[in-house]
């Protein structure tokens, strides 16, 4: 007899069934907004990263109708064949000057920015010290690349030192972080740890996807916010979150964005963002060159929300920006909060393990520059009834 050979599938959804690990997708009916339908229900939206209301706004829109009527839906072929139109071109001229480097490169996303970048700098001879709690994406690109990944504890440039005392080479160097971890909300000490790659010689590279939009002037992200430039040799962006579409993109040395040209492989094999894609995110960046307003909302907002719930006796962690987790500890507390929550009109998500560590669990507020005093007030007003039934304040 033979045995059925998905059997290890049914067997592995039962196990996440039974550790309440299972994914459990929510289907959204709306556009991204302060306020959005979900599964039937008109919900206040604390979950998404449309910081700025880009994933809806007029300007974007416009840019990418404009950018379908004269180009397209589809980009037809690869960057390098026949898939860099002026649109693209025009993109990274733009980042470029916005972020003040010499050249910038954009592909499908933040991810694939990861995948792309990672393997083009280091190979199995040489080694990657990478902090601890780094984005699964920087986790897959290092593994790609086949260089020994040494993990320093999260934000501990001390850490990060030992590490290199430890593993001393002749071979090239790759320190990675995040800018902004994106669950707990805490920026990396990103001057310290420069320090350090000078100090060794290392190339450090910053994936600053929750920076973008947010840190530094007008949302040029962690570089810019502790006046880095020049200092980091690669950054990695998204345009997923703050910028409200799709897509992720390399910001460094113009000699380093040409050799991502060469070597990036969802470059070369993967089909380019679409005409939409690029018009909406020039929008963007055109929006933030011009004023700052949206950003300063976004932490006004971030501001109010977090000193309002900390009143309220709720334990914010070390979140430093808009992202503010809401620290409930057991995993089964923090899904009752969010289911009730749910039912009171407000959607965030409950996060446990293994995304965070175990009596870690949390909900996850993602705070945004589209919602009003009101909407804040709404939310916090449920979050504080539900804590005291559920003892948690
Ligand atoms: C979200 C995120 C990504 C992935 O970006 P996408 O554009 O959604 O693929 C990469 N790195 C970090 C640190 C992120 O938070």
């Amino acid at each position: 007899m033979t045995t059925n050979k998905l059997q290890f599938i049914v067997d592995e959804r039962a196990r996440l069934e039974n550790e309440g690990l299972l994914v459990k997708v929510r289907t959204i009916e709306s556009a991204q907004d302060a306020w959005i339908r979900v599964d039937g229900n008109r919900v206040l939206n604390l979950c998404s990263n449309n910081y700025l209301g880009f994933a809806n706004h007029p300007r974007l829109k416009a840019a990418a109708q404009a950018a379908i009527d004269e180009f397209g839906v589809g980009p037809a072929a690869v960057r390098s064949i026949a898939g860099t139109t002026i649109l693209h071109t025009k993109l990274e001229e733009t980042l470029a000057r916005f972020k003040r480097v010499e050249a910038t490169i954009s592909f499908q996303s933040g991810f694939n920015s990861n995948l792309a970048t990672i393997p083009s700098l280091v190979g199995k001879e040489d080694l990657i010290f990478s902090d601890e709690l780094n984005h699964a994406s920087i986790i897959d690109g290092c593994r790609l690349s086949g260089a020994p990944i040494i993990r320093f504890e999260h934000c501990n440039p001390a850490s990060l030192e030992q590490k290199l005392n430890e593993n001393i080479t002749t071979n090239r160097l790759l320190i990675i972080t995040d800018g902004v971890f994106s669950m707990d909300g805490d920026i990396a000490p990103l001057p310290e740890l420069v320090e350090i790659a000078e100090r060794f010689n290392a190339m450090i590279m910053v994936d600053d996807a929750h920076g973008e939009g947010v840190l530094g002037e007008s949302g040029r992200g962690a570089v810019d916010h502790f006046r880095l430039h020049n200092r980091v040799d690669v950054e990695i962006g998204t345009l997923s979150k703050a910028f409200g579409v799709i897509g992720g993109f390399v910001a460094g040395k113009a000699i380093v964005i040409e050799h991502l040209r060469q070597k990036g492989r969802p470059f070369l094999f993967s089909s380019a963002l679409t005409p939409a894609d690029v018009a909406a995110c020039s929008a963007a960046v055109d929006i933030l060159e011009s004023s700052d307003n949206l950003v300063q909302k976004l932490w006004s907002n971030a501001r109010y929300f977090k000193k309002k719930m900390r009143e309220a006796g709720f334990d914010t962690g070390r979140s430093e920006t808009p992202i503010t987790p809401i620290m409930l500890g057991e995993a089964k507390t923090a899904q009752e909060f969010s289911r009730r929550l749910f039912e009171q009109g407000v959607f965030a998500m409950a996060i446990g393990f293994p995304t965070v560590p175990m009596g870690k669990a949390r909900i996850r507020v993602m705070i945004s520059a589209t919602h009003s005093e009101p909407d804040l007030d709404f939310g916090i007003e449920r979050f504080i009834a539900i804590g005291k039934d559920l003892r948690v304040i």
